[in-house]
């Protein structure tokens, strides 16, 4: 009798064990399949979103931005944009808006284009430059200075180093001399030929223009007031004293392009980038940022209204 009810007790351990291992088991699989309801890679799955768009994601995003992207529909786009250089979050809805208007261009001139605001026109929502970035500062089609913006420390220009009545802030002007001086050693003769205009000069500029053959032409042909760089004192044209024309083409050109960036000047309105900057390309039009700050856009190979945007637009 013992034996029997040794052998019925064990048979109920045995039957324990094996309904404890199967509910382990359930358990388990629960628990596993709760964790991973959590993840972010289930979540975007429900969404549509496929693994290579999900890793991306999770790559780039942290994960409060994960968390904002989860309450929208899923977008071909996203995974697109996040990836990129010059990506910026604030800009992610403006891309996507724009991406599907404009198939012909790249993803990277797409966001390239969004950062300078070029998905809306010129001079619509206009705000004014930030003038406490000082040699920073931006001037555009889209950041323009205030009526009373009058840059300080303005100086005259000696007709040594260019046509007479220019003036220039003096940090720029002291820098323009060395430039001046050491492309002389080199055999060119850069003279300045435009420099510091106030606004209400740019202001008449404009004005003439818009009178004689309305806003359109006004606008092809010159910088409204206000959104002129050559009223911050930091830009100038130049020109090759002994070769006055067609600058873009002179030896000197090339120095100015290879070395300017050196004495704190860039070329703002390069070839190419027409659409980026809003001004045709410009070979003579240079803008003083110091050097440390030229030599970054300079390596960094952008435009300035882009480089602003991305690095400096805080
Ligand atoms: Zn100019």
């Amino acid at each position: 009798m013992a034996k029997l009810r040794l052998k019925k007790s064990v048979k109920k351990v045995l039957l324990f064990l094996i309904l404890f291992i199967i509910v382990l088991i359930g358990a388990t699989k629960l628990i596993k399949t709760y964790k991973y309801h959590q993840t972010y890679e289930y979540k975007f799955l429900q969404i549509n979103y496929n693994l290579d768009e999900i890793n991306i994601l999770t790559k780039y995003l942290d994960n409060r931005t994960l968390d904002k992207l989860l309450e929208r529909q899923y977008d071909v786009n996203i995974p697109k944009v996040i990836n990129k250089k010059y990506f910026l979050l604030k800009n992610l809805d403006r891309y996507l808006d724009y991406i599907p208007k404009n198939p012909d261009k790249s993803i990277d001139d797409c966001i390239a284009l969004v950062n300078v605001n070029r998905d809306k026109p010129y001079y619509e929502d206009l705000q004014t430059t930030k003038e406490s970035d000082g040699i920073a500062m931006l001037v555009n089609k889209y950041h323009a200075l205030s009526k009373d913006y009058e840059p300080d420390d303005i100086v005259k220009v000696s007709t040594t180093y260019s046509y007479s009545g220019m003036s220039l802030k003096k940090e720029a002007y002291d820098a323009f001399k060395k430039l001046a001086d050491d492309a002389k050693k080199e055999g060119y003769t850069i003279v300045i030929l435009s420099s510091y205009r106030t606004y209400e000069y740019q202001d008449e500029l404009w004005s003439k223009r818009k009178n004689k053959n309305g806003i359109e032409q006004a606008d092809a042909y010159a910088a409204r007031a206000g959104s002129s760089e050559h009223e911050t004192g930091l830009a100038i044209d130049v020109a090759d004293y002994n070769h006055p024309m067609n600058f873009g083409e002179q030896e000197s050109f090339t120095w100015m392009i290879n070395n300017s960036y050196k004495y704190g000047f860039i070329l703002r309105y390069p070839e190419g980038k027409e659409n980026i900057t809003g001004y045709d390309y410009e070979a003579w039009h240079y803008r003083y940022l110091g050097p440390e700050l030229a030599t970054k856009v300079y390596n960094e190979g952008i435009t300035y209204d882009e480089y602003y945007e991305f690095y400096l637009n805080k």
